[in-house]
């Protein structure tokens, strides 16, 4: 990985010196704090980036930045992103929009929110992004493609999403969000990236996300009952959150005509069912399965065509399900360890 320095004219001393003035590169996250954005800082801050994190902590969780906050590179913002973000700083040379609760337990608790979140935030990073001349990326989503008709899902399907729907919060703001994005782009020449995520898993996501692989995953180690929404014939594809880091910092590194949006995700697909019994195998459990209602507009089926990253960023997802299960659901068994052992008082003599 090159060093990440940036050359900065403002700071480079008295005209006609010849000895340029470097500074490390700054990043904003915002969501910086939640399961995506706190792998992200990490990573900045061991690339040698100064890291801005974000976070007005709807979702996120202090536990995940908690030991960055220690780090000289690192600030931390306590801020909602529909404000204007003109207090957060001057020098920025990239700007990842991550903030937006992602579960759908979460994001429809308060749909408005959730629509204003993806809109005006997406307006405030782009207006800082203006100022600022950063580079903005955009975490979109395989929510997009709604409840697909073609499969698997290249970038150029339109999607199947019913926009007065309960998930249509989150499908169409990301979606409103992806408008601007380009919009600013033709019409204010901001540089952009837009990437939509498929469902990703591993350390920091909450216990309480209500994704189903932290649910099953959690279920398994109390030996509580799995539950299963619908027949768990639906199928998804799963990424390791490594995986989908690299790609975020290589489609960053790239030329700026390259914009997106384009898929990132791991094209193994996997039934609910099948991603149950290997948790139930990986576990040990003595948990059983039920069989609850399906939510409605649940998509049927997900798996990302990723043919465009794959040539234009020589990427492809490193880490199998298995060897990503054994890594989660370590972390879960370490969190509910902690949290089993409760906080301490000083006991009395
Ligand atoms: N799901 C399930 N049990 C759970 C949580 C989710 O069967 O405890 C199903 C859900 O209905 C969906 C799939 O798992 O079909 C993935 O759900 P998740 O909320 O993780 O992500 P998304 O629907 O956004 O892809």
């Amino acid at each position: 990985m090159r060093t990440e320095q940036t050359f900065d004219e403002s700071i480079t001393g008295a005209p006609g010196k010849s000895s340029p003035i470097y500074r490390k590169k700054k990043a904003l996250v915002t969501g910086g704090a939640g399961f995506l954005g706190s792998h992200l800082c990490k990573r900045l801050l061991d690339e040698g980036y100064q890291v801005i994190c974000l976070d007005n902590f709807s979702t996120g969780q202090f536990s995940n930045i908690d030991d960055l906050t220690t780090h000289a590179d690192f600030q931390l913002v306590v801020q909602d992103i529909e404000k204007t973000l003109d207090g957060v700083g001057d020098e920025l040379d990239e700007i990842y929009n991550l903030a937006c609760p992602a579960s759908p337990p979460h994001y429809q608790l308060d749909p408005v929110r959730t629509m204003k979140t993806n809109v005006m935030g997406a307006v405030s990073v782009l207006d800082l992004a203006c100022r600022t001349g950063a580079t903005a990326f955009q975490a979109s989503t395989s929510e997009v493609y709604g409840d697909p008709l073609v499969h698997p899902q290249p970038e150029s399907y339109f999607g199947n999403v019913n926009p007065t729907g309960p998930r249509a919060c989150y499908d169409e703001g990301k979606r409103a969000a992806e408008t601007l994005f380009f919009d600013y782009a033709r019409t204010r020449a901001v540089p952009i990236k837009v990437v939509r995520i498929f469902n990703t898993y591993g350390p920091n996501m909450r216990p309480d996300d209500g994704r189903v692989v932290s649910n099953f995953i959690i279920q398994a180690l109390r030996g509580e009952d799995i539950t299963i929404y619908g027949t768990g014939n639906q199928t998804r594809s799963f990424c390791y959150v490594d995986d989908l880091i690299e790609g975020f910092r290589r489609f960053m590194m790239t030329p700026d005509n390259a914009l997106g949006p384009m898929n990132l995700g791991n094209p193994g697909e996997f039934t609910i069912l099948e991603l149950a019994e290997k948790v139930i195998e990986k576990t040990g459990s003595p948990s059983k399965l039920v069989f609850l209602e399906k939510p409605k507009d649940d998509p049927q089926q997900r798996k990302p065509d990723i043919s465009q990253a794959s040539q234009e960023l020589g990427w492809k997802p490193e880490i199998s399900l298995d060897k990503g299960l054994d890594f989660t659901i370590a972390h879960f068994d370490n969190v509910l360890s902690k949290a089993d052992a409760g906080p301490f008082v000083e006991a009395a003599e």
